[in-house]
């Protein structure tokens, strides 16, 4: 059987006692093992970090663009494979796995950039003869802990910027999964990468614990469920790292009168059922203004959901694959007998499905309740599966006010002809990212990714300047030059630059 390694020093590396299964989610069957490493592994990489962060560091940031061209080229050539491997292990479809991959590159391309985005600022003539001027400096060695459902765009969003930025980086993605990552560590290796700036191990919350509280470590990011989050961002800011970790989300799509139905059905069906709604930027909440919407909305999303091709994940007509583990699909089955017990109308029940030939597969039909309502329990918890709920609401200001008072703030989307509903939905959502007529609103690579509320803890969001800023430290320095004649001024009082 396939054994997946932690990639420690530039090499595969074996450690730790206990292994986690990687199911093949077509089948279900054991594919591989994932070793799950603890703090003896992690030192190990730490110590590598250590030996080679100080030269990555003073490397300048062209040379160190320059190894972010060679990856994304490689990565460019090894598409299909990774893309392959992705959706052996998560189970999504092909294309999307591709397209997990080219969101993560996106991230890359704004890192070959990172000469012009650590340029700092400089003001001349701050005060007689001063001269400020700021730079942006690596942290040392950082981390990153990510979830199963983007193996590739999530450790590539991360990794990076800290990269770019001069840091170490340590990687601990999902053991569901962990097979792209290891690879993409490989690559970079191959792109030039010296030995020590990206390494990956694997484990669970043993591994997780012992980045936490490793004192080398000086930076954390998490991308997970809300309750890991909350932890990770609590331990890992009490032991006075720099934290930021996103959690779990419940996406509204608000439906106004005027929109173009089938434009939104198109747009729903694929951002509530696309990757079996594990996605976090899926739109698993649909908000139709008026009954009149509701009813138009529902009679044209009956045949949409009909139409959908559920297969395995190398089936190029199939709109998804199965869910990541059987674990996983008794959770989500879960989740639609608590729909269904807590009163709302179960209109399409996807449980009970069953691919011929791939009976044993985790694989679950789409799933539409309507007339759900804000106090049910699966309304407030994420359902991360393919799974739509019709929240019908009497107007504007009570669509608003339903995802605004959501614990989840990640993302929503409004769909409207009308701008100024848009724009006054836009500027008073409390939420952190917003679509326009636009189901999943992923920023791209040079904005920024992050939610609110439960959705994410701590200030700063993924990539973009703000990736920067968070894998950065920022020095700022006045400076003098004396040309020997006496200044007059009092050193005792504060200066004023006067
Ligand atoms: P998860 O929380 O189970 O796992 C995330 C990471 O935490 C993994 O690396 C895992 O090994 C580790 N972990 C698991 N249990 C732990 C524990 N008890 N203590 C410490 N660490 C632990 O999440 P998942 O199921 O892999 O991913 C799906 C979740 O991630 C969903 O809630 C989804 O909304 C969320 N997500 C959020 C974003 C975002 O940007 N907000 C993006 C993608 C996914």
């Amino acid at each position: 059987m396939r054994a997946v390694e932690h990639f420690i020093g530039g090499n595969a590396a074996s450690g730790g006692t206990r292994q986690h299964e990687i199911w093949d989610p077509n089948s279900g069957e054991v594919q591989a093992k994932v070793s799950l490493g603890t703090g003896e592994e992690l030192q190990k990489a730490v110590d590598a970090a250590n030996n080679a962060q100080p030269a990555w560091a003073a490397t300048n940031p062209q040379k160190r663009a320059r190894v972010m061209f060679a990856f994304k080229a490689l990565v460019e050539a090894h598409m299909d494979e990774l893309a392959e491997l992705l959706s052996s292990e998560h189970g999504k479809v092909i294309a999307d796995a591709q397209g997990d991959v080219q969101r993560g590159l996106d991230v890359i391309e704004f890192a070959c950039g990172i000469p012009h985005a650590l340029k700092g600022e400089y003001t001349q003539g701050a005060g007689p003869g001063i001269d400020v001027y700021s730079m942006r400096q690596p942290l040392g060695i950082v981390a990153g802990i990510t979830p199963f459902n983007f193996p590739a765009m999530i450790p590539m969003w991360m990794f990076g910027v800290a990269i770019a930025c001069g840091n170490a980086f340590i990687l601990k993605p999902s053991e569901r999964d962990p097979s792209v990552p290891v690879r993409l560590a490989e690559l970079m290796k191959e792109a030039g990468l010296p030995d020590g700036i990206l390494q990956v191990v694997h484990g669970d919350k043993q591994m997780v614990d012992a980045i936490l509280d490793h004192d080398d470590i000086k930076a954390v990011s998490f991308v997970g469920s809300t309750d890991i989050a909350h932890y990770v961002y609590q331990r890992g800011t009490e032991n006075g790292k720099r934290v930021q970790a996103m959690g779990g989300a419940k996406n509204h799509g608000i439906v106004m009168p005027d929109a173009d139905l089938d434009q939104v059905v198109n747009d729903l069906a694929g951002a509530a059922f696309g990757s079996a709604g594990e996605r976090c930027m899926a739109l698993p909440v649909v908000v139709p203004v008026g009954n009149d919407t509701a009813d138009r909305l529902r009679e044209k999303l009956l045949p949409a959901i009909d139409a959908l091709r559920v297969g395995v994940s190398t089936d190029v007509d199939a709109h998804y694959g199965p869910v990541v583990t059987a674990e996983h699909k008794q959770r989500v089955e879960n989740w639609i007998q608590t729909g269904v017990d807590e009163g709302a109308e179960l209109v399409v029940d996807g449980r009970g499905f069953s691919l011929q030939g791939h009976e044993e597969g985790f694989f679950i039909g789409p799933s539409l309740f309507d007339h759900v309502k804000p106090g049910m329990e699966s309304y407030k918890e994420e359902i991360f599966g393919p799974v739509l709920q019709i929240l019908r609401a009497g107007d504007f200001e009570e669509a608003l006010g339903l995802a605004s008072d959501h614990q989840y703030g990640n993302g929503v989307a409004i769909f409207t002809r009308n701008g100024h509903a848009a724009r006054e939905f836009a500027s008073r959502v409390n939420v952190g990212m917003v679509g326009i007529n636009v189901p999943i609103p992923v920023p791209v690579a040079y904005h920024t990714f992050g939610g609110w509320k439960n959705s994410a803890f701590g200030d700063t969001n993924q990539h973009g300047m703000e990736g920067v800023k968070f894998w950065t430290k920022i020095k700022t320095i006045t400076q003098r030059w004396p040309d020997g004649s006496p200044d007059g001024g009092n050193a005792f009082v504060i200066p004023t630059m006067g």
